[in-house]
């Protein structure tokens, strides 16, 4: 069974072929990129720096990689992002952490529109279970405060699969899935709230992890579903098998 025990342990996943490792600037260990946060170091028409979580890939400039932990971010900050640029890095590691979690955040949001944009996103409890039984769902992602829809049978079967992300709770699922109505009193209508969906597409299920994995790493909400050690994308009819 997928369990809590391993929640915390970092996904040692094997390089894909045809990807590239790339070096933890923290830790030192090479990884699949997919693991690892890309640091980009832009610099002001005036010479002053900024560090830039590139949430998204492929943003122009020195790029430098990190696990998204406490520790690999600390030890980045004094020694490795300093070295990999050849330049002093003023940077406090816990305002890092909190801007690498907002973009991989907004990121995470994104992606889940466009998802549900493109329709490879369902939600709603008859939904999820469906494409869970018909084995569409790649992935689900449940709301931590949506106990009744975790003990679903088809809902712990993905988690015991480690294809469950605990996200947020009901009303920031629902935001994220661009549910929510704001009420002419400007509250916010918890009606909308969303306990589960499933993601059917495998890329986007891939874009959605990694995305997961970033923000949450280094925030302080508790991971408590594993991700599979096997990261790597197949198609949903392989996944099903
Ligand atoms: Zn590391």
């Amino acid at each position: 069974m997928a369990t809590v025990k391993n929640a915390r342990r970092r996904p040692q996943a094997e390089v894909p072929e045809g990807e590239s490792a790339r070096t933890c600037v923290g830790c030192g260990a090479r990884v699949s990129p997919h693991d690892l946060v890309r640091l980009v170091l832009a610099e002001a028409p005036d010479g002053t720096t900024t560090v830039v979580p590139d949430a998204k890939g492929g943003s122009f400039g020195h790029g430098a990689h990190v696990h998204p932990s406490p520790e690999c971010l600390q030890v980045a900050v004094r020694k490795g992002l300093p070295r990999a640029w050849k330049r002093e890095v003023k940077i406090d590691p816990a305002v890092l952490a909190r801007d690498i979690v907002a973009a991989y955040s907004r990121r995470l949001e994104g992606l889940l529109l466009g998802g549900i944009r493109g329709g490879l996103v369902v939600f709603g409890g008859d939904a999820v279970a469906e494409a869970c039984t018909n084995g569409e769902a790649v992935l689900l992602l449940v709301a931590a405060d949506a106990a009744a829809a975790a003990r679903r049978s088809v809902v712990v079967k993905m988690t015991e699969a480690g294809k469950t992300l605990v996200y947020g709770d009901k009303r920031g699922l629902a935001r994220a899935l661009g549910r929510t109505t704001t009420g002419a009193d400007g509250t916010k209508d918890e009606r909308d709230g969303v306990a589960v969906c499933a993601l059917t597409n495998v890329a986007l299920a891939t874009a959605v992890r990694r995305a997961w994995l970033c923000a949450v790493g280094l925030s302080t909400t508790a991971v408590s579903v594993t991700s599979p050690a096997d990261g790597s994308p197949r198609s949903p009819s392989e996944a099903e098998a």
